[in-house]
């Protein structure tokens, strides 16, 4: 059998169990191999919303989350390859490294709702199987008809419900509240190393 690998693709600014919990219960689900966190270098969707944190150090974050978990990996892919960060090309380099393996590009309901403005999508569905997570705040819809999914490979993977976001997990650490059992342990020490999102931990 062909390996399996995932692609778990985000900003991770910062990583959380929401992100780690979809990425284990996808690999179980559909039997994939290996599952890679897929840092964005410059997330092109974010940067002209807010300041993003340094790609480094929120490679180190997802680095440290996933530390001794089998079959989950920090990829830098994107950084390596630097610049705006597509999908696209990171599904095309796997392909390319690993022939014969098959893809599966997972998100949140969130980012599934708004799949059609990624750039070369195409190229995305051609490659790989979408999968979607349940996520707070978003309903899972059927793909449509005459919609950019119709007529791809996508699977559907339940998880428990986690109301957490990155966005949230900033705003905590900025005002010194808890962010244990939300984010892995190593992670956060990496947050208090670093001095990320003006905490003072
Ligand atoms: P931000 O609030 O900064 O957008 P985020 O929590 O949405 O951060 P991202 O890095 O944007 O995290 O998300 C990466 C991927 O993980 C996306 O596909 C997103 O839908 C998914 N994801 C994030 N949080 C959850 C969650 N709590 N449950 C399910 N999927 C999630
Ligand atoms: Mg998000």
């Amino acid at each position: 059998m062909s390996v399996r690998i995932g692609i778990l693709g985000g900003t991770f600014d910062p990583i959380h169990v929401g992100h780690l919990v979809a990425a284990v219960n996808v690999r179980a689900e559909l039997g994939i191999d290996r599952v890679l966190l897929v840092v964005a270098n410059e997330p092109w969707q974010k940067v002209a919303q807010r300041p993003v944190s340094a790609a480094a150090d929120r490679l180190a974050l997802v680095a440290a989350a996933v530390d001794g978990y089998e079959g989950l990996e920090a990829s830098s892919i994107e950084i390596d390859r630097g610049g705006v960060s597509y999908t696209a090309d990171t599904v095309a380099e796997l392909a390319a490294l690993q022939p014969g393996a098959e893809l599966f590009v997972i998100v949140g309901a969130d980012v599934a709702r708004d799949i059609e403005s990624w750039v070369r999508l195409g190229e995305v569905l051609e490659r790989a199987t979408l999968v979607v997570v349940n996520r707070p705040g978003t309903r899972i819809g059927r793909p449509a008809e005459h919609g950019p999914l119709a007529g791809r490979r996508v699977e559907v993977v339940e998880m428990p419900a986690l109301e957490i976001s990155s966005t949230d997990l900033r705003e905590r650490a900025a005002t010194g509240r808890p962010l244990e059992f939300l984010i892995p342990r190593g992670a956060i020490r990496v947050i208090a190393e670093r001095g990320m999102y003006g905490g003072h931990r």
